[in-house]
């Protein structure tokens, strides 16, 4: 049967459905100002606990102290070391201790003790400040010269190599320092499985290769950020033993053109070298946003940019062992181009932790921490929802720090609970935590999709139902598994997965009194439906086996064909049709919705507990 591609209907992509969400740019600014508010608070509960109860070292003692494994965490900054001393006794309070030292060099030596004898790497250290002030002007002339010099050799065609460019910026991890493992990686089961392929391939590439993989050539990791997409990257490196060298987008974006294509080249170059070897690229929409668009001028050097960053996955040989990982929090905005075969081809969707996750993540991150015996990490789990992993390993610490201050050697339920007042404190966050009202409404509506889908032959079946939210996108979602990749699709398919679009609203409608404007997006997929069934696949006996508007899909965009190429008449026919096919799938969803009700109220009440469920558990709740 000849069939163009695009017959292949929308409804097996495993169809998300969202509510769509009125502010999207509003809440990513206020996303920014919570991050911001976020570093201030933390920056604000690391300094106030250190005027008291904070032990001024020395650092003699320091070293000799960290030698003897009685350091737990480290952060060293330029004039300053900071942090949790090991406790004295196994359920004492960790005591803070601070080492003053103006002007500290960086030091390999203390960098490799720390490694050596901080339990699990807990430190970080910032870079060493320039050795005087004096240097810092001179240096910056100096380079900036450089920086033109180069530039003008390579604009003029020369030889002059920018690879320096490249260098001063990526983080290198080696292959033995800093390592992380999936362990680290709380509540992503189902992204670690498919990360698991990508470590698989990094360790034998040789190996992978004979036995016919598919070799995936780049990644990219979807999801709010703190998720942990960069702890998942490194853990992809720590688990295969190779190299990770880490950039970020905006590091691409740079005033002069032609320096971040420079620095992709560099980058690229540098990771080749010691294959195997993992590269990861946290916002690749900085650099991959879609070429042509955004307002005036100074696209040039982004564009250069992703240029050459299609250039390079194209060139570099796979099979040499080079994986390149990359984040993102807006795929949508990606250059079509990044995401063809062959390159970033492979998408993972890094979710926010539902209930069991975020319990998971604070077992991580509480690992080392003397916690009170009667604390229930599922009870604080459960009052952090919209918490990302980052939130929750900082809301640890900030109880940890409460804990110390107070002088307690356990950390407890109230050190937890003002820690979580503290972090909600942003005004995303608190966005974040929907009000009880809200969240009732969407375990009603997803419920709703999940049980009419549920309730009708030759509709995909449901994967999974979430009222956590995906993304800045939706507030809550319904994931289908399209049965063995289906191409065809009956009148009844097409007519059933209307109806089980329409469920969402429905069920506001019927357990809440009234639906809410959280529908746009099933809305707009319904009617789509409905009209290609009269447009396109001759489903109306009122209009008979035709295909009308002509053959769409030959069409130039704004060519000539985009006249209808039928009457007024028809065109208000094909308007009741589309009308009368959409009623009847409300009053057949209805139908199912009030006839279940008790079904209903179960998997909402179970949602709103438990905030995801999958197959198995939808098969539970429905049994009957
Ligand atoms: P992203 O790259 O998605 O913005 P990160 O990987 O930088 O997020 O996460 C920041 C930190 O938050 C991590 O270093 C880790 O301590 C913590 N974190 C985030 N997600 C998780 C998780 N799933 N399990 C354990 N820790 C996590
Ligand atoms: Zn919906």
């Amino acid at each position: 049967m000849k069939r163009s591609p695009t017959d292949r209907f929308p409804l097996s992509l495993s169809l998300s459905h969202a509510l769509s969400h009125r502010t999207r740019r509003g809440r990513r600014n206020l996303g920014l100002l919570a991050t911001a508010v976020a570093v201030a608070l933390t920056a604000f509960a690391l300094s106030a606990p250190l005027r008291s109860p904070v032990r001024d070292l020395p650092y003699g003692q320091f070293r000799k102290r960290l030698a003897e494994g009685g350091v737990a965490s480290a952060r060293v900054g330029p004039t300053s070391i900071e942090g949790r001393l090991a406790p004295a006794s196994p359920g004492a309070a960790p005591a803070l201790y601070r080492v003053s030292r103006l002007g500290m060099e960086h030091d390999e030596d203390l960098i490799r003790l720390l490694e050596a004898h901080v339990p699990g790497g807990d430190y970080d250290a910032e870079s060493a400040p320039s050795p005087a002030w004096a240097m810092a002007l001179p240096t910056a002339m100096f380079l900036m010269m450089v920086a033109v010099l180069t530039l003008v050799v390579a604009r003029s065609g020369g030889v002059g190599s920018p690879l320096a460019f490249g260098k001063g910026k990526a983080r290198v991890y080696g292959a033995d320092e800093a390592r992380v493992t999936f362990e680290s990686v709380a509540g992503h089961d189902e992204v670690v499985a498919e990360l698991r392929e990508v470590v698989d391939f990094l360790r034998t590439p040789g190996k992978f290769q004979s036995l016919g993989g598919r070799i995936p050539k780049g990644v990219l990791l979807v999801g709010a950020p703190g998720t942990g997409k960069t702890l998942l990257a490194r853990a992809v490196a720590g688990e295969a033993g190779v190299p990770f060298f880490s950039l970020s987008g905006s590091d691409f974006v740079e005033l002069f053109v032609g320096v971040g294509a420079a620095r992709v080249r560099g980058l690229f170059a540098r990771a080749q070298a010691k294959a195997p070897s993992l590269i990861f690229i946290d916002e690749l929409d900085a650099i991959g946003k879609a070429r042509g668009t955004g307002g005036s001028g100074g696209h040039d050097e982004r564009d250069q940019t992703l240029n050459q960053l299609l250039v390079e996955m194209d060139g570099f040989d796979a099979d040499r062992g080079v994986i390149l990982l990359a984040a993102t929090n807006r795929p949508e905005t990606l250059d079509p181009a990044l995401v063809r075969p062959g390159r970033f081809d492979r998408q993972v969707v890094v979710d926010r932790p539902d209930l069991v996750g975020r319990e998971q993540i604070l077992k991580v991150h509480s690992r080392v921490v003397p916690l009170a015996d009667d604390l229930s990490l599922r009870q604080i789990a459960a009052m952090t929802p919209g918490f990302v992993g980052a939130d929750l390993a900082n809301l640890v610490n900030e109880a940890a720090l409460l804990a110390a201050r107070r002088g307690k050697d356990h950390v407890g339920r109230p050190e937890f609970e003002e820690g979580i007042e503290r972090l909600i404190a942003g005004p995303e966050k608190r966005q974040r935590l929907l009000r009880p009202d809200e969240k009732a409404r969407i375990a009603y509506h997803e419920a709703g999709h999940a049980l009419v889908a549920r309730s009708l032959p030759q509709t995909d079946p449901v994967h999974k139902v979430s009222i956590v939210g995906r993304g800045a996108a939706a507030l809550g979602y319904t994931l289908y598994r399209p049965e063995d990749d289906r191409f065809l699709h009956t009148k009844t398919a097409l007519e059933n997965a209307i109806c089980g679009l329409l469920g969402g609203t429905l069920a506001e409608e019927i357990a809440l009194g009234e639906a809410s404007d959280g529908c746009t997006s099933d809305l707009s997929r319904a009617t789509e439906i409905a009209s290609r069934m009269v447009l396109d696949f001759g489903m109306s006996p009122v209009l008979g086996r035709l295909r009308y508007g002509g053959d769409r899909d030959a069409a130039r965009p704004g060519g000539p064909s985009a006249a209808r190429g039928y009457s007024e008449r028809t065109a208000r026919e094909i308007d009741l049709e589309v009308r009368r096919i959409v009623d009847e799938a409300m009053a057949k969803a209805r139908g199912i919705l009030e006839a279940r009700r008790d079904a209903l109220d179960r998997l909402a009440a179970r949602l709103i507990e438990r905030e995801t469920l999958n197959a198995d558990d939808l098969d539970e709740l429905l049994a009957d």
